[in-house]
């Protein structure tokens, strides 16, 4: 005699680990059948060159909590570790799936592939796969008003809550599927995942420590209290990007600091619209958006390559950059954006050769932010304006004493103020006085920064001048732009253009 099998539905959590604003746990607990709710390690995923244990981490941290949270209601999220297909699979041989719930993920190419073959898989079997957006990301969108206004609908619209109390559950037999076993050690140089440390960093930013956001955002060491710090927590998503964006609404009625919490929304706007055209030309992971720009600076050279990551180039605010971020998993965006020019410009090493070293460092490694942004910086998009930082110029500007400088490279430590952005200038007796040699303790400089940025400035000006590079835009812009209608959108004027300055 054939035992029917127990019909359930399965809630798949992916970068999006909380319990509440959660819409497919809602959907599915709507639907009343038992709920498997599961989380994949996947190897493939946790191989691939951009990702690294910081993220797993974060991930381990945030699904213990959420673990605690729902164990007195006796439910648990299964952490498996094995490729979501086979696992399906054999989940399949043991219960009838009626429907997966999941949010729409806009990943690297790898999630792009292992969801294509999902999908086949659920057409195959008769189980209803059921998506939901992310963030307000609007899968397969053409024009921006469209975005713009859909986005501000989302984020004014009401939260997704489930009551625990009422869904039930469903156990997997102990021997069915791989459990992910391996635990990773705190690290308390990094943030920690979870959506407790999420709401404290949420509410000290929006009540104390927004008070200097603006004046400090480039700043490389007082932009690690005064910025938000939410990145990982929305990455990840043990927050929701309207949980956020409502928190500061009402943040701002209750403090009356408009200034730094405008200038804060806005941000909060371009990471969802940057996600949103790299859903629409997620190649950029791979290839310059703008394919003239291919001809010039392809070739890689491992010893530049090397030093830039060793945080060994002889510029001390670009090796503090590298050896605080590979360190805490943390640089703000200004600094980000100095140690890619330098790399791209001054360096002169195509964007692709930085890209997963970087993703590898970012706890908040986001790929729908970070390769546009890469590109950003690299100059690749055609129509953004290019800019060649100077990084002697940055240091004096934003770390003027050199503080964030030597607490980053301890070798510089005793170096005087008004050598810390140019220790090669330092004189012969000076260096003995402090026990330093230059080229010993720490590196020369291992390019002239003035001749590196005439011969980038020569070369990217030319390419994006020539016919290719124009014609390009031109082909981007009409896949992506309705130009009439930007003009109607209120939130352009608080977005970066990705596609036209
Ligand atoms: C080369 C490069 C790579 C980057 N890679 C990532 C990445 O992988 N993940 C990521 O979250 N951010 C990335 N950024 C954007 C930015 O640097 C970080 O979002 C920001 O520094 C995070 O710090 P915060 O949370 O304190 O930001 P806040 O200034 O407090 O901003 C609040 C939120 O707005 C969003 N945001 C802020 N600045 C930007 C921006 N310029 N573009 C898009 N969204 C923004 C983030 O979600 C951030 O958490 C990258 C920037 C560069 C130049």
């Amino acid at each position: 005699m054939k035992v029917s099998k127990p019909i359930i539905n399965i809630v798949w959590f992916k970068r999006d680990l909380r319990l509440s604003d959660h819409q497919p746990l809602l959907r599915a607990s709507e639907d009343k059948l038992p709920l498997l709710l599961i989380y994949f390690y996947e190897p493939s995923v946790m191989q691939f060159a951009d990702s690294d244990e910081r993220h797993w981490r974060f991930m381990q941290q945030s699904l213990i909590e959420l673990n605690k949270i729902l164990a007195p209601c006796s439910h648990c999220i299964y952490t498996i570790h094995s490729e979501v297909l086979p696992a399906l699979q054999e989940i399949i041989e043991v219960f009838e799936v009626k429907a997966v719930f999941s949010h729409q993920e806009i990943g690297n190419h790898i999630t792009y592939l292992r969801d294509k073959s999902i999908a086949k898989f659920c057409r195959e079997k008769n189980i209803i796969w059921n998506e939901y957006p992310t963030n307000g990301i609007i899968r397969g969108l053409k024009g921006r008003k469209a975005f713009s206004q859909k986005w501000m609908q989302t984020m004014s619209a009401p939260m997704f809550e489930v009551d625990f109390k009422n869904i039930a559950t469903i156990q997997l037999p102990d021997d069915l599927l791989p459990s992910f076993t391996n635990a990773y050690e705190s690290n308390r140089q990094f943030q920690p995942g979870g959506p407790t440390a999420a709401s404290q960093y949420l509410n000290s930013f929006l009540y104390q420590r927004k008070s200097n956001y603006s004046k400090h955002i480039s700043k490389p060491e007082e932009s690690r209290k005064s910025c938000s710090r939410l990145s990982p927590y929305l990455a990840w998503g043990n927050l929701s990007m309207k949980q956020v964006y409502q928190a500061t609404l009402e943040a701002t009625t209750k403090t009356g600091d408009k200034r730094n919490l405008q200038f804060f929304v806005n941000r909060l706007h371009w990471h969802c619209h940057f996600i949103q055209k790299f859903e629409s030309e997620c190649r950029i992971e791979f290839e310059n958006l703008n394919r003239g720009f291919d001809k010039i600076r392809n070739e890689t050279n491992p010893e530049l390559v090397i030093a830039w990551e060793n945080g060994r180039t002889g510029y001390p605010l670009i090796d503090a950059c590298i050896n605080c971020v590979k360190s805490t998993g943390y640089l703000s965006f200004r600094m980000r954006s100095l140690i890619v020019s330098f790399f791209t410009h001054h360096l002169w090493q195509p964007w692709q050769a930085g890209a997963h070293f970087l993703a590898r460092q970012f706890l908040d490694y986001e790929p729908g932010i970070h390769y546009p942004q890469f590109q950003m910086q690299a100059g690749t998009m055609g129509v953004n304006t290019i800019r060649i930082y100077n990084p002697v110029k940055q240091s004096i500007d934003h770390d003027p004493e050199g503080i964030f400088i030597k607490k980053w490279i301890p070798a510089l430590k005793d170096v005087p103020v008004e050598f810390i952005h140019q220790p090669w200038l330092m004189p012969l007796e000076v260096q003995i006085a402090i026990g330093f040699k230059i080229g010993e303790h720490y590196p020369q400089p291992i390019v002239d920064i003035q001749q590196t940025a005439r011969f980038a400035r020569e070369h990217l000006w030319k390419t994006k001048k020539s016919k290719v590079v124009q014609e390009q835009n031109q082909l981007i812009l009409t896949r992506h732009t309705k130009r009439k209608t930007e003009k109607e959108d209120p939130l352009q004027l608080a977005m970066p253009n990705l596609f036209s300055d």
